[in-house]
């Protein structure tokens, strides 16, 4: 049977989560629309410095700060070549942290498909978690969709 779109999407960011460079954390992130692949990130350092591969991680507070995550770094290679990320759907090989859910909302990612949803991640479920509920308009948020069957556990 041939594969759905989702899985097919989903397949790339898999391949794109390899060219990480923080073991802490492989994380691949691809933004479609209509189809038509128009931009990939995975976690890494901001382009021209040192890998933690090869120097190590930057912990604080229990995170590795050097690299930017997969999500903000697909948005920012559609930015930096001026593609719209308006309506787009996200494949992400893992659940978006809060910061990286934000960006997608903002730049207008319309759907997300996700190798399943970690606990802890209630945003992805209801909104904005525990504390970030200002009461101001949150705009329209995106969809989830988890992968199909058959790709998520798969690593
Ligand atoms: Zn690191
Ligand atoms: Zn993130």
């Amino acid at each position: 049977m041939r594969k759905s779109w989702d899985a097919y999407f989903m397949d790339i960011a898999r391949e794109v989560a390899s060219r990480a460079t923080c073991d802490r954390k492989h994380v691949g992130c691809v933004l479609v629309k209509d189809k038509y692949l128009i931009a990939t990130g995975y976690n890494g350092s901001v382009g021209g410095l040192a890998h933690c591969d090869e120097v190590g991680h930057m912990i604080v507070n229990g995170h590795c700060e050097r690299t930017s995550h997969a999500e903000a770094n697909a948005i920012v290679q559609a930015a930096k070549h001026g593609v719209s990320t308006d309506g787009a759907t996200a494949y992400i090989t893992a659940s978006p942290c809060w910061g990286c859910f934000k960006l997608l909302a903002s730049a207008g990612v319309g759907r997300l498909v996700l190798r399943g949803v970690l606990p802890g991640r209630a945003h992805l479920r209801g909104g904005p978690p525990t504390g970030h509920r200002a009461g101001g308009h949150v705009g329209p948020l995106p969809r989830l969709s988890e992968s199909p069957a058959g790709i998520r556990g798969k690593r």
